[in-house]
């Protein structure tokens, strides 16, 4: 198992797709900048990403951080109109 975590590893990672994007917030009840989000499971080998996996899309609040899921749709076209 040791060797396995030096020369493999599995690890949830975060990737900002667009920032700055103009929504409606319904915890701030107003419309602030989001943050389109991607989330991936990946596996790691010598520190290089093989493969990847459960994939999901959010609009993040710049405010306050409230996330909302999107599908991989809605966060394409969110990263376009950017
Ligand atoms: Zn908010």
């Amino acid at each position: 198992m040791f060797l396995f975590g030096l020369i493999a590893s599995v690890a949830d990672r975060e990737k900002v797709l667009a920032e700055g994007v103009p929504r409606d917030c319904l915890q701030c009840l107003r419309r602030t900048p989001h943050l389109v989000v991607e989330e991936r499971r990946q596996l790691s080998v010598f520190f290089l990403p093989v493969w990847r996996w459960n994939r999901r899309w959010y609009l993040v609040c710049g405010e306050c951080g409230r996330a909302e899921p999107v599908s991989r749709q809605d966060a394409a076209a969110l990263r376009r109109s950017e």
